[in-house]
């Protein structure tokens, strides 16, 4: 790569990497680099903070160093890298004596673009001497909250740093993080000298990422069938101790599934061993504690199972941000049991200082609220980074994808279950209270005298599962308080209320529904399935054949481009995502070949990609917002086939199908045909007008003040489809 600085960085993005667009911020982070200004970019893990300084990297004459805290992530980087033909490298102890020297030799001659350095190197006086030889252009400090005391990687090195950039007065300075709080943040602009103005912060959601939460009852079952809608992708299980870590891994082994463990327990060899098998795709699952993450970059993991409750919304965010950071679909899933509360509340109660004890109680309720949410999961999860979530639906979360079923009066079971609570005198936790309720003969039901009590034998209607979710909704909606040690159960004034029949009980029994019949949308595309194996497959043995991770080679996304496009010449290769000159000259040749085959032997034709007008002009034709995938749903809509029809077809949920739907109307595209549409919404006229009327009052945001403006006569399937036709009358008025 010859550093022309009168590329654009526009010209970069597509000519080197390949890539049409940049994601928000971070054109104009790039632009304040390259202008010279000192700047923080705080953006989410797989927002794309690299190509901040890369792509300013190649716009300089001089050299760009790059300080990262780990030796796995410089060296991901550096293979990325050398894979896209940019001069880089690392300087650190596990180089040869060899390496190293020529390594200094390539910087002083000014050859490399981009060196990375670990902090304590940069700190050397043999590295600032040699630097100082050399034409620093740009430092870019990644993960630079390790600088502040406030963060939760705070590394003292990180924080002499001033030190070493006080050497480098000429070069520009770039810091970037993935924390959010202000209090980081300020203290980084502070430490580095940045101005308030050139701070840049990305938006924190992460619209790829499909969210959900079940409720956990046969957690190893729920795993596997998890895994199951994931075959042969990657994914990460979080687990709470080394102890669950090492037994599900191992339970996951024996039953066939390629897993690992990853934990602090295991040897450093270990460790990085299954880390390197993960992201070469040797194995599919990693099982880990929190250890696990920041030493990773692997872009296509398509999972993440939450197996316990995390602490904190920062842990969660940051666990579940490991997934998708290539953008495309990835399902993350949180394994909910109120138990794991109560283990969360004993460890803050053994914390010593009261201010931290205080803090860690509220991240816990924060986590819960988002748990426990019966609206869009995005809500709470953005409001703890300050960001309001301005959609009140997401269409990527369990309950924005399931609109709850409405409230029952529960108010009978309810009582018997606080009058249980009080008769065995609010000591139990709930299990024992519903074998009491059940008439069980249990031991301890039978010691405790407790078959002798008047509420004994009562609760026969509901099954034991049932109940625990009553229970659990009780303590939701602060009729019960749980004791954190031994978690019994305590009535508050609330339950007196509605033991008196002075407020009813409304709630869902059924509230958490299960992740098992959620169907990942893979791609958007739909591409040749046979096709992307047999790429997969040459991606694998090219990337082992150059010590690399297969996603250095190409992502899942440039795959599934070729397995949609099919191109077969070097010019219609290089508008593939992904696909830069370099990864054009490496691969071109054999994934063309094997594209070619491919076509011959299934009689099929290279499709017209307008993707990228042309990878070495600044191509900009922008997606409409709305998949192929979605349109084509539309179109059978269109020639009358149902909804119903359309999720059994396409393997989906009802639900899906509706909100393919209403993207399509959102985006501002009508209807060719709404016969069909009319029929199906099958409401009497005068029903029709009033959904009509009502969703101009309320706005379409929201199904239910439309259902209840309606008398609570339509169903929410008719809403659906009505609010679609809403929204097309609106677009052909
Ligand atoms: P971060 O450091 O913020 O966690 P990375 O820099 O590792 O994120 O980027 C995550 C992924 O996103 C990488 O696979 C990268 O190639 C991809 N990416 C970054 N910017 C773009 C873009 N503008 N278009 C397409 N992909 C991008
Ligand atoms: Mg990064
Ligand atoms: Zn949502």
């Amino acid at each position: 790569m010859n550093a022309s600085s009168v590329s654009t960085p526009q010209h970069i993005l597509s000519s080197v990497f390949g890539f049409d667009s940049f994601r928000a911020s971070q054109q104009a982070i790039i632009d304040t680099v390259i202008s010279g200004n000192n700047t923080l970019a705080i953006m989410p893990t797989g927002g794309g903070k690299s190509l901040c300084y890369q792509i300013p990297a190649l716009t300089f004459d001089g050299l760009t160093v790059v300080i990262s805290p780990l030796i796995s992530l410089m060296q991901d980087q550096v293979r990325q890298l050398h894979e896209l033909n940019i001069a880089s490298c690392v300087l650190n102890s596990t180089l040869s004596t060899q390496e190293y020297q020529g390594n200094l030799e390539a910087i002083t001659r000014g050859e490399m673009k981009l060196l990375f350095l670990a902090p304590e190197t940069a700190l050397q006086s043999a590295s600032i001497d040699i630097l100082k030889q050399t034409n620093v252009s740009c430092v870019a400090i990644d993960e630079a909250h390790c600088i502040s005391e406030w963060g939760h990687e705070f590394r003292p090195e990180y924080r002499q740093l001033d030190r070493f950039i006080a050497h480098f007065e000429g070069a520009v300075l770039l810091a970037l993080t993935a924390t959010a709080t202000p209090r980081v943040r300020q203290d980084i602009k502070h430490q580095l000298g940045i101005a308030d103005n050139n701070e840049f912060v990305a938006d924190f959601d992460r619209p790829n990422l499909y969210l959900a939460v079940a409720i956990k009852d046969s957690p190893y079952e729920q795993a596997k069938s998890f895994i199951d809608q994931h075959q042969s992708m990657s994914g990460i299980i979080y687990c709470q101790s080394r102890a669950s870590v090492d037994e599900l891994s191992k339970k996951l082994q024996r039953d066939g599934y390629k897993a690992l463990a990853y934990h602090a327990g295991l040897s450093s060899d270990k460790r990085s061993a299954h880390q390197e098998q993960f992201v070469k795709d040797d194995v599919d699952i990693i099982v880990a504690t929190i250890a696990f993450g920041m030493g990773i970059n692997k872009p296509d993991v398509r999972f993440v199972l939450h197996y316990d409750l995390p602490k904190n919304i920062e842990s969660y965010y940051q666990q579940i941000g490991r997934a998708g950071r290539d953008g495309l679909d990835a399902d993350c899933l949180l394994l909910f049991a109120y138990g794991d509360t109560g283990k969360i509340r004993f460890f803050i109660e053994q914390m010593q200082n009261e201010h931290e004890q205080r803090l860690a109680t509220m991240h816990l309720n924060q986590m819960l609220a988002l748990a426990e949410t019966e609206d869009c999961r995005r809500v709470p999860l953005l409001q703890y980074f300050d960001a309001e979530y301005s959609d009140s639906q997401c269409h990527k979360c369990d309950n924005c994808l399931n609109p709850q079923t409405e409230k029952s009066d529960l108010t009978v079971v309810a009582q018997k279950f606080l009058s249980c609570v009080h008769r065995t005198g609010q000591v139990f936790g709930a299990s024992h209270v519903i074998d009491v309720l059940r008439g069980s003969n249990a031991e301890k039901v039978l010691q405790n005298r407790h078959n002798l009590l008047s509420t004994y034998g009562i609760g026969t209607e509901l099954s034991k599962k049932e109940w625990m979710a009553l229970s659990r909704q009780l303590i939701q909606k602060g009729l019960l308080r749980q004791e954190a040690q031994f978690g019994s159960l305590k009535l508050t004034q609330n339950a007196v209320d509605v033991l008196k029949g002075q407020t009813r009980f409304l709630a869902r029994l059924q509230q958490h529904q299960s992740a098992s019949n959620y169907q990942a949308s893979q791609s958007d595309l739909s591409p040749n399935a046979q096709l992307v194996a047999i790429l997969k497959a040459t991606r694998k043995s090219l990337a082992d054949e150059a010590n690399v991770p297969p996603y250095a080679v190409f992502a899942d996304r440039s795959l599934q481009e070729m397995a949609h496009f099919l191109p077969q010449s070097q010019e219609s290769f290089l508008k593939i995502h992904g696909v830069g000159q370099a990864k054009v000259d490496k691969y071109g040749a054999s994934f063309i070949a094997l594209i070619t085959e491919f076509c011959e032997e299934n009689e099929l034709q290279e499709q017209t990609n307008n993707a990228r007008a042309s990878a070495t002009k600044s191509g900009k034709a922008k997606v409409s917002g709305i998949s192929e995938k979605s349109v084509n749903i539309v179109r059978e809509f269109e020639a009358g086939t149902s909804a119903d029809e359309l999720a059994q077809h396409h393997g989906v949920k009802l639900n899906t199908i509706f909100s393919h739907l209403y993207k399509y109307v959102l985006s501002g595209k009508a209807l060719t045909q709404t016969d069909g549409l009319v029929q199906q919404i099958d409401l009497p006229e005068s029903m029709l007008d009033k959904g009509i009327t009502s969703f101009d009052e309320h706005g379409h945001e929201r199904l239910k003040p439309v259902y209840e403006a309606l008398g609570e006569q339509a169903t929410y399937e008719q809403l659906h489809l009505l609010r679609v036709y809403y929204l097309h009358s609106k677009l052909t008025q």
